[in-house]
């Protein structure tokens, strides 16, 4: 069988059935190819959605077993695990099926089965399933949207149940008495915060001396110590260098980062959360002579185009920040660039958000970036303890930083630790992206009482007038 597109998309999480939509929505004959059986790639089947799902379930369970009796609410608190888990499949069921209705309403194809590229222009579809035929599509351009992986670690072996990776950090079918998890990054810190929560032991063992590597210093080091008082443990500096198997648990070994004397760990389950690699397996992108950089990713120029005319590519495949609303982004501007269109992003102010308690967010750059560029700059704080909504909410932790340019006032970035962080930073953000300044943050009316205000103090403060403080 046979069908010609405009354009066949290989991948369908965010970067994919977003580039989709939006080439449909520009009259482009589009089909979307992927082999997982839902759409809705990583973030919605294995990432965003079901980590958020868990982590606001393990919140609740949270509060209601140790901070409900200081609102004056007295609850018998247990845990029904097996309930959380069916919740968190069920809100990722309801979204991929979403997305599937998008396909429709859109009137975009949507294969099923695994692509290859065969050809520029030509993407054969091996379905899964016995006795299932191969499907050729012919298309005038493809884009790849393949996405990542989690990264192995050497000599620690995923079975995803007893060393996992976040997809088996997911699907756990009991709490464990103890976790280690191997990476204080992202992942790390947000999966080691849910099982933390509903009762594991958890330590987070990190190559490097900070967590949240790449953050503006100060809020890593405080996260880091908000997360200790939480119960989190912290291991820093240390490499993991071996993990053995035995029926009560896992014996991790390790040494320091620099090299030491080895010593072991032991854990009931260990998620290895050392970061996620391009995934290209299968793609066929060796015969078409798509070039690929040292570490795997896309090569691909302004115009998402690789080196071979008609192929594009997007997403995590390509690197940069492994973000779901960038790779979303990116889908947006390459249909609108393969449909004659011009388009951009600008890549210094895409958001980033650590969705433990409290929130971490961060766009622009961070401290250590200016002084580092030598750029003169003001910076702002304000803490959330000076803020009346985060009292009222018993939610005071963290703080919010505004960075500044000495001489024009212009925002450079902004960095939170605090409740709703990363919904307070998209005022920020919106600012960086009109060129606007600290003082426009503070000449905005903020609604009373509101956690933003938090923005505006802070904003204030860049300039020594800060009201409540
Ligand atoms: P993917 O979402 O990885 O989608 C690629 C798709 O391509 C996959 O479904 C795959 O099955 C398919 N595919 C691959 N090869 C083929 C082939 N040959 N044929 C057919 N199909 C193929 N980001 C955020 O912004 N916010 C978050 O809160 C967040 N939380 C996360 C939590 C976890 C636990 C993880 C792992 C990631 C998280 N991310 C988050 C990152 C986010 O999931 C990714 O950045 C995003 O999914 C990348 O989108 P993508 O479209 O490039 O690739
Ligand atoms: P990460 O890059 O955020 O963190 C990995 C951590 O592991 C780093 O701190 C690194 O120093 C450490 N590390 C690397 N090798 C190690 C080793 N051998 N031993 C000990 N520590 C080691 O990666 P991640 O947490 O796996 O997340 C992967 C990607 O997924 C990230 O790029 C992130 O953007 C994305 N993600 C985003 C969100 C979100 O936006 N809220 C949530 C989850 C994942």
């Amino acid at each position: 069988m046979s069908d010609t597109y405009d354009v066949v998309i290989v991948g369908g999480g965010p970067g994919g059935y977003v580039a989709a939509i939006r080439a449909a929505q520009l009259g482009l004959k589009t089909a979307v190819v992927e082999k997982r059986g839902r759409l809705g790639g990583t973030c919605l089947n294995v990432g965003c959605i079901p980590s958020k799902a868990l982590l606001q379930s393990s919140h609740h369970y949270e509060m209601a077993e140790h901070e409900f009796a200081s609102h004056g609410i007295k609850a018998q608190v247990s845990l029904d695990l097996k309930t959380m888990i069916g919740r968190k499949d069920k809100v990722v069921e309801d979204l991929t099926g979403g997305i599937e209705f998008l396909m429709k309403k859109n009137k975009i194809d949507y294969v099923i089965g695994e692509g290859v590229i065969t050809a520029a222009g030509e993407v054969t579809v091996k379905p899964s399933g016995k006795g299932a035929k191969k499907k050729v599509l012919k298309t005038k351009n493809i884009i790849i949207a393949t996405g990542s992986e989690s990264t192995p670690l050497k000599g620690v072996d995923v079975d995803e149940k007893q060393i996992v990776t976040s997809t088996g950090a997911l699907e756990l079918g009991k709490v464990p008495k103890s976790m280690v998890v191997i990476g204080a990054g992202v992942i790390g810190l947000e999966l080691g915060s849910v099982w933390r929560r509903l009762g594991a032991e958890v330590t987070v063992v990190e190559f490097l001396n900070v967590a949240l590597p790449g953050m503006d210093g100060e809020v890593s080091k405080q996260m880091k110590r908000l997360l200790e008082k939480q119960g989190i443990k912290f291991k820093m500096k240390t490499k993991v260098t071996g993990a053995k198997k035995a029926k009560a648990g896992v014996t991790l070994t390790m040494e320091a980062s620099e090299g030491g004397k080895a010593e072991k760990l032991k854990a009931d389950v260990v998620l290895v959360a050392i970061g996620r690699r391009p995934y290209i397996d299968g793609l066929g992108l060796d015969k078409v002579g798509v070039e690929i950089l040292d570490r795997g990713f896309v090569k691909v120029d302004d115009d998402f185009q690789t080196n071979v005319e008609g192929i594009y590519a997007i997403g995590d495949v390509i690197g940069g920040a492994m973000l779901a609303h960038k790779a979303e982004d990116e889908g947006v501007v390459c249909a609108e660039i393969m449909a004659g269109q011009t388009g951009h992003i600008d890549y210094g102010s895409i958001p980033g958000i650590v969705y433990t308690h409290p929130e971490v967010a961060s766009v622009g750059k961070t401290e250590e970036q200016l002084k580092e560029a030598g750029v003169k700059y003001k910076s702002g704080k304000f803490p959330f303890s000076a803020n009346s909504r985060a009292r009222c909410n018993a939610d005071a932790d963290g703080f919010v930083k505004i960075l500044a340019d000495t001489e024009t006032d212009r925002v450079l970035g902004c960095h939170i630790i605090g409740p709703q962080g990363g919904d307070l930073i998209q005022e920020v953000v919106n600012v960086m992206e009109f060129g606007g300044s600290a003082e426009d943050i503070a000449r905005i009316c903020h609604g009373h009482p509101g956690l933003p205000e938090a923005v505006k103090e802070a904003a204030l403060s860049v300039d020594g007038r800060a009201i409540h403080i």
